[in-house]
């Protein structure tokens, strides 16, 4: 049954967890019959969550901890650091982490290159193209082969990152917006080799080493845009070379998709290349023989978070993802329905209590990413020379694990949606018949009055899951702003209409004519948290088109439900590259007083009215931290406006 997602009071009683009908059904259907909490029931025994972490005025990093500021009783930590330190430093380690977590997906990404390169690999080179664009905006030299320019990317990469910080990282000067690299380069912040900058950064910010504020911002700002380049960008474009760049097609998403007569594999996390070998295997002859053999009439794979993003846009050969479960926060309620019969985690995003679940199901779990780890779980860590041997082990598994199912225990909802997904840089390009000059048009004739990205993951901090982006989306385009999707925020959105062609009735006039004309939904679907790279190239393009700074443009990004570490580094690469930034929940940072004021648009308001400056004027974004979406939207409009007034 393919329907509209339906928007729901989020005070009403009859809906506990959820907007989405499919997720709610499998919540009662838990509460009621499984012994087993949710993610959702996890958050209410947490509530009310500690102020002091949530304001980030927790320190714990020495012996002589923990320590909370307490204005009332204790202004500083036992070493006598205060809260802007504290804040600050806090900030740095999340943006660390999640900077290390990009960068070592990308570094995943260049083996396989390299050992594909090398021949020892059953992948290929899918886009050539794309591989010699990247040798030349790196100034390496092209060659007649494939595998000697993979190999020379390859290696280029490693030698990049290797770099001590004082060298700036080509992947930054490369591909970076020309007038931001002189922002940057008067704070000097453009980043070195990433692994220098990880561990400059993780040193600066043990006990009783750095304790300047501003300092470790600026530092946090710099292993920001490291992450961007060298850890978002190197991913998708090694991905790209390697699987070939997705393409603008529709798929069926939500828990109703999973076939109750299928072996089912549920593939998760963030990382598409041996999950994309498991799309190949699970249409091998042989496989299908024995899947019937045992009694089921297909193999099919689903795609769940950001790695299912990844691989509806590609398909391999003639094998196509089934569907798209949804976000991260429909795991559990996943292997709820009894019919997942395997489920592969291959990075971030797979929360500990998933185990439990399964255990009360047939369901095997398998990491196949060496660092994912899962107390019990049995891991299968990719090795690119053995792909397509890992791959059909996988698919057996999961064959061998359908033989376990309980018929009685399936129960999927219906819920179902179909919409337009897979949108690229290449795919913009094409809708706009090969220049951005349409767009550029329609945004200075006020059909459409900017763009704003909704991005990054989702969160149940409101108490209803699906709530936030897609009012937001919704509020956006009836105000004739076109809304980009990727992430988590992008799967939410995938359950409404408003992803498809007739997503235009939810538009104000201007944008409504656009979208109609050129037949593309309001809302554009760039697939996963890493793929908001192919965002930043849509901006750099306009701001190169434009001859403008990306801090000009009637451009804003909001992450209304962000969660991850990964999220506080692409927020702040957010603000470096110029743009407003809406953010929900409020950053861990609203315990110093001069960070919230520094970073945040409504004090900045007011330290302009006292000439102090914020980091609006030195880096022309800032964030602005606003829990209600209907708000936020109207924050953002505020902001497109006054972006035009000295755009047009
Ligand atoms: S570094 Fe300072 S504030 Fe942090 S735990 Fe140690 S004494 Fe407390
Ligand atoms: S968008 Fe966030 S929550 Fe979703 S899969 Fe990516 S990191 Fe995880």
């Amino acid at each position: 049954m393919e329907e509209k997602l339906r928007l729901l009071d989020p005070f009403t009683e009859e809906y506990k967890v959820s907007a989405d009908l499919g997720t709610e059904q499998m919540y009662q259907k838990i509460d009621k019959e499984i012994d087993s909490p949710t993610l959702f029931d996890r958050w209410k025994t947490q509530q009310p969550q500690c102020r002091f972490g949530q304001e980030g005025i927790c320190c714990h990093i020495c012996g002589m901890g923990p320590c909370r500021i307490n204005p009332k009783k204790s202004e500083r930590g036992i070493c006598g650091a205060t809260a802007e330190t504290i804040v600050s430093r806090n900030l740095l380690r999340h943006v660390t982490a999640g900077a290390a977590a990009y960068i070592h997906h990308a570094k995943r990404a260049a083996t396989t290159l390299k050992e594909t390169s090398e021949g020892k690999t059953g992948f290929s080179i899918k886009d050539e193209k794309k591989l010699k664009e990247m040798l030349r905006c790196l100034g390496l030299q092209e060659s007649s082969s494939p595998m000697e320019m993979a190999k020379s990317l390859a290696d280029f990469f490693f030698e990049e990152i290797n770099k001590p910080v004082e060298e700036p990282s080509a992947f930054v000067t490369a591909f970076a917006p020309r007038k931001r690299l002189q922002v940057w380069e008067e704070l000097n912040i453009i980043p070195g080799g990433a692994h220098s900058e990880v561990l400059e950064s993780i040193t600066r910010t043990m006990s009783h080493i750095n304790t300047d504020p501003m300092e470790l911002l600026l530092n946090a700002t710099r292993l920001s845009i490291s992450s961007a380049y060298t850890g978002l960008l190197a991913a998708v474009m090694f991905q790209d070379i390697l699987l070939g760049t997705p393409k603008v097609t529709s798929v069926q998403t939500n828990l109703g998709v999973i076939d109750p007569a299928a072996v089912n594999i549920l593939v998760h996390g963030h990382q598409p290349l041996l999950v994309w070998k498991i799309l190949e295997h699970s249409q091998d002859e042989d496989l299908l023989c024995r899947a019937a053999d045992a009694g089921a009439k297909d193999i099919k794979v689903y795609g769940s978070t950001d790695v299912g993003q990844e691989l509806i846009g590609r398909g391999n050969g003639s094998a196509r993802l089934a569907g798209q479960i949804g976000s991260w926060m429909k795991q559990e309620f996943a292997i709820a329905t009894g019919a997942v019969d395997m489920m592969v985690v291959d990075f971030n995003c797979t929360i500990p209590g998933l185990k439990a679940m399964a255990e009360r199901f047939h369901t095997k779990l398998l990491s196949v990413e060496p660092v994912v780890r899962l107390e019990g779980v049995d891991t299968l860590a990719f090795d690119p020379s053995k792909a397509d041997e890992q791959a059909r082990a996988i698919v057996e598994m999961a064959i061998e694990a359908f033989t376990n199912r309980k018929p009685d225990r399936i129960n999927i909802p219906e819920h179902t949606s179909k919409p337009i997904v897979g949108f690229t840089t290449e795919a913009v390009l094409d809708v706009l018949g090969g220049s951005l000059s349409p767009l550029i048009d329609a945004i200075v004739a006020g059909k459409i009055l900017g763009i704003a990205a909704v991005v990054g993951c989702t969160n149940p901090h409101r108490g209803r899951h699906e709530m936030s982006p897609l009012v937001l989306a919704e509020e956006l385009v009836a105000r004739d702003i076109l809304v980009v999707s990727s992430g988590c925020c992008a799967s939410d959105i995938q359950h409404s209409d408003i992803m498809t062609p007739e997503g235009y009735h939810y538009c104000g006039d201007g944008l409504k004519e656009v979208c109609y004309s050129l037949g593309i939904p309001p809302v554009l679907s760039f697939g996963s948290c890493t793929e908001i790279h192919r965002i930043v190239e849509v901006v750099t393009a306009l701001s190169h088109t434009l001859n403008v700074d990306t801090s000009q443009l009637p451009v804003a990004v909001s992450a209304p439900e962000w969660m991850d570490e990964k999220s506080l580094a692409d927020g702040l690469f957010s603000v470096a590259l110029g743009l407003f930034t809406h953010v929900s929940p409020a950053l861990p940072v609203t315990g110093s007083k001069f960070l919230s004021r520094f970073l945040s648009h409504r004090e900045s308001k007011r330290r302009h009215m006292r000439n102090e400056s914020t980091i609006v004027d030195i880096l022309g974004g800032e964030f602005a931290i606003e829990t209600d979406p209907v708000r936020a939207a109207s924050l953002i409009e505020y902001h497109i406006a006054k972006k035009r007034e000295k755009f047009l």
